[in-house]
């Protein structure tokens, strides 16, 4: 029987003997491929219930694994292993152990919206890749993503002031990201752009950055905007069962590093 998908059966589960004979027929090469037999245990039960709390992952029942997302695929194109078909059978069947197993490559789509338009079924494989990626780091499965830290630094100064201040969202990203501020490409882009800038324009930009002023009117707004995104974290964090700890640790955290800035 000829292996479908070979590249969903990991590596180390595939057994062949360039030389072997049993019971004088010659069998050597892949005539002796062996499968070892997969055993889970450990199921999650919650984990499409999880998933589909949050953002994009909404849809994922509606999957009935024809293929297509996967088919049309960019990234799959040139990866193998990245498989929103399988990814999506594994999350409604609670196979966790084997989803993590792909935890460093499933950040990796680029949001081309393939899928979304090839899936029969309005799953909208890329919200759900985007809702895993998002499950995997409120699970503390990885660690925060730089795009994540990036939409936190940007939600921060909206709730805020209501604007947001380039150079301060940039100094704070690299702060929390432990990059050096002074990099190559930046130094161009102020090479480039910089110096043909108005002087008036870097006089209000050194003004904005140092007294960040707040959008007239806006501590109301700030706050009801707040109060919403509490809401719908609390909502999210509540599809997350034994982790919620974990997640509010995190959230503590990040409110230090936000009074120490
Ligand atoms: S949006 Fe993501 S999952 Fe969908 S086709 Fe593009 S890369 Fe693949
Ligand atoms: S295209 Fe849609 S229905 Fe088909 S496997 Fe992908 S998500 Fe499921």
């Amino acid at each position: 029987m000829p292996i479908h998908e070979k590249s969903l059966i990991r590596p180390e589960n595939i057994t062949s003997h360039d030389e072997l004979v049993i019971e004088g027929v010659d069998v050597s090469g892949h005539w002796s491929t062996f499968i070892e037999t997969r055993v889970i245990s450990d199921y999650n039960e919650e984990m499409e219930q999880e998933i589909a709390a949050l953002p994009g992952g909404e849809h994922i029942h509606r999957c009935w694994q024809c293929g297509s997302c996967t088919n049309s695929c960019t990234v799959h194109a040139i990866e193998p292993r990245f498989n929103p078909r399988y990814w999506i059978y594994l999350i409604r069947t609670g196979m966790e152990s084997e989803l993590l197993r792909d935890k460093d490559i499933i950040w990796q789509c680029v949001s081309c919206n393939k899928c979304t338009y090839a899936c029969p079924r309005d799953v909208v494989p890329e919200g759900v890749m985007k809702a895993t990626a998002h499950w995997l780091e409120m699970k503390g499965h990885v660690p925060e993503s730089p795009s994540m830290t990036f939409d936190k630094i940007f939600t921060e100064q909206i709730v805020e002031h209501g604007r947001i201040e380039d150079t301060k969202v940039l100094m704070q990203f690299m702060k929390r990201t432990n990059q050096p501020l002074m990099q190559d490409w930046l130094k161009q882009i102020v090479m480039n752009i910089g110096m043909r800038l108005p002087v008036k324009w870097g006089l209000r930009s050194a003004w904005n950055f140092v007294f960040h002023p707040r959008v007239s009117g806006w501590k109301k707004a700030g706050a009801a905007l707040e109060d919403y995104i509490n809401e719908v974290e609390q909502h999210h964090k509540s599809a997350l069962g034994d982790n919620k700890s974990k997640v509010a640790t995190d959230n503590a955290g990040q409110r230090q590093l936000r009074a120490a800035e």
